[in-house]
């Protein structure tokens, strides 16, 4: 007669489950300890310090890639406050109309040249006048004195550093990696379990 595996109720199930787990983490090699589950790194202990010193500074470069990336300095939004405050000052110490330096910050040409286009005699206007008003016109340009090129130099390294930092970044991720092995807590012999 054949021996049958009997199960008659689901906590018979649930026992045969149990006896069946624990004798497949019972220990081969010295047959009274039990397989523990542990991660364990991949690789060897100077090849993990490789690994960690890959992976701090790739995490700091593509942080400051990142934010040299936003930062102001890589885009061109025209002149700053600064110069804007500059200018202005410069415009009203010459005497130049109101509507002109407003037409200037703005960056609107017409009124400009208008007043230009008026004779000078009638409007008072001196040269030096017409002077400053041109000097603060090139210099409200948004892509004056190589701004545009100069964000484009530090957009382009930002990109360039983040690439190289995210592929430090995972190769030493790679390095460190773990992965999960059951050991004995009695003769600590390891089997992998992935
Ligand atoms: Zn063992």
């Amino acid at each position: 007669m054949k021996r049958k595996l009997v199960v008659s109720s689901q906590e018979d199930l649930q026992i045969h489950l149990v006896r069946y787990l624990m004798l497949s983490v019972r220990c081969k090699i010295c047959d009274s300890g039990t397989l523990v589950q542990r991660n364990k790194f991949r690789m060897s202990g100077p090849v993990v310090a490789i690994g960690y010193i890959l992976l701090i500074p790739s995490i700091l470069g593509i942080l400051f890639s990142a934010f040299l990336f936003f930062s102001p300095a890589s885009k061109t939004d025209g002149p700053n406050e600064n110069t804007k405050k500059r200018v202005t000052e410069e415009m009203q110490n010459a005497g130049i109309p109101a509507q002109v330096i407003n037409a200037v910050l703005k960056g609107d040409k017409k009124p400009v040249d208008d007043w230009l286009d008026r004779d000078s005699d009638q409007d008072g206007r001196t040269i030096r006048q017409e002077m400053v008003v041109s000097s603060a016109q090139s210099r409200m340009r948004p892509d004056s004195s190589g701004r545009a090129f100069a964000s484009g130099v530090i957009g382009g390294i930002s990109i360039f550093m983040g690439v190289i930092s995210f592929i430090g970044g995972l190769l030493g991720w790679l390095l460190v990696m773990k992965r999960q092995i059951l050991e004995c807590n009695v003769c600590s012999a390891v089997v992998n379990a992935s």
